[in-house]
């Protein structure tokens, strides 16, 4: 593990305590954090979760879909508009 610490130990989870302390616990998994210190496996979201994801509204793909859909249906009244003028 490289880059995540000044100090670089990771012989233990190094985790700042309200005591003021360090915590010295051997890490537990891939990020050098003790099991108390999120260090368990399968803690945080996985690549790519969508718990968050509200039906894609917001995605990018959503928002061209919809500036299409909208400039469609825009076209539609302007065809209609112009039958009904004449
Ligand atoms: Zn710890």
């Amino acid at each position: 593990m490289t880059g995540r610490r000044g100090d670089d130990d990771a012989s233990c989870c190094d985790a700042r305590l309200k005591t003021g302390g360090r915590c010295e616990r051997p890490p537990a998994a891939g990020n050098g954090r003790c099991f108390q210190h999120g260090g368990a496996r399968g803690v945080g979201a996985p690549q790519g979760n969508r718990n968050n994801w509200r039906d894609g509204f917001y995605s990018r793909a959503a928002k061209a879909e919809r500036r299409r859909i909208n400039g469609f249906i825009r076209e539609c009244l302007r065809t209609l508009r112009e039958f009904d003028g004449s």
